[in-house]
């Protein structure tokens, strides 16, 4: 979309020894991305609703558990519209037992918003989603990349923890385990780090690499740093091998 912007304005200018680290970053995750990806519901649509959706069940839920769940809720508001009508109760009966019973609040009060400013149509531009209250930086990078096809970066959990290790950007901290949520500066460098690690007009395809390799290989509390395609430029390899740690760590015991 000409004129959109897909990112906020504020943001720091990475020193050289991350930079030059992004080409190999990106060759190694997109081939491994090519190979591994999960098959999920919602890569099957482009559809900014379903996407939404999908984005709002899977914050602080496991992918497993929120497949049904994600095909359940369609089925019983397949629009926007559907859902900015829904009645509270019977909305908060389909949502469980997912839990954390504010989301699905959240993503009516946003789907009543979609309706009354847009005509039932998510915006596909930064600023008309974070103007929506309930969107915030991920979900509105989400939607822009995985509906729009737009290089907006996104910074999860997962993919936090893996640019943080493999640029080596949190220096002591993810050697003891995961990653806090940043903030402040090193936030800032996290997001600008998302943004450069996108190929030209592919961040529906690094972006959701990222999140699954953060999700089965770079994990939080069992990496799997021996057999980690991005090992040999990772920054924070080996000290992070959790098998080695596990291993020395029995040693000792015994
Ligand atoms: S080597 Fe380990 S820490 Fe580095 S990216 Fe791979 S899994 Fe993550």
């Amino acid at each position: 979309m000409v004129g959109a912007r897909t990112m906020p304005a504020r943001a720091v200018v990475l020193p050289r020894r991350l930079t030059e680290r992004i080409p190999v970053f990106q060759r190694r995750l997109l081939t491994w991305y090519r190979r591994h990806q999960r098959k999920l519901p919602w890569r099957e649509t482009r559809d900014p609703y379903k996407i939404l959706v999908s984005e709002v069940m899977l914050q602080q839920t496991q992918v497993d558990r929120v497949i049904p769940k994600y095909r359940e809720f369609l089925t019983r508001y397949p629009t926007v519209r559907h859902l900015a009508k829904s009645k509270v109760a019977e909305l908060k009966k389909v949502w469980y037992p997912l839990g954390y019973n504010i989301r699905p609040l959240r993503l009516r009060n946003i789907a009543k918003q979609v309706v009354r400013r847009h005509e039932g149509r998510l915006p596909g531009s930064y600023d008309g989603l974070i103007a929506m209250d309930g969107i915030g930086r991920y979900t509105a990078g989400a939607v822009l990349s995985f509906a729009f096809g737009q290089d907006a970066p996104i910074l999860d959990t997962n993919v936090a923890r893996l640019l943080e290790r493999f640029f080596g950007t949190a220096g002591r901290r993810t050697r003891s385990g995961p990653a806090g949520k940043p903030t402040g500066r090193r936030e800032r460098v996290l997001w600008e780090l998302a943004r450069q690690v996108i190929p030209p007009g592919d961040a529906y395809t690094i972006n959701q690499g990222m999140m699954d390799f953060g999700a089965t290989i770079c994990t939080a509390r069992a990496p799997k740093c021996p057999t980690c395609v991005l090992r040999h430029a990772c920054q924070t390899y080996p000290s992070l091998d959790a098998g080695a740690t596990a291993r020395a760590s029995r040693r000792r015991r015994d």
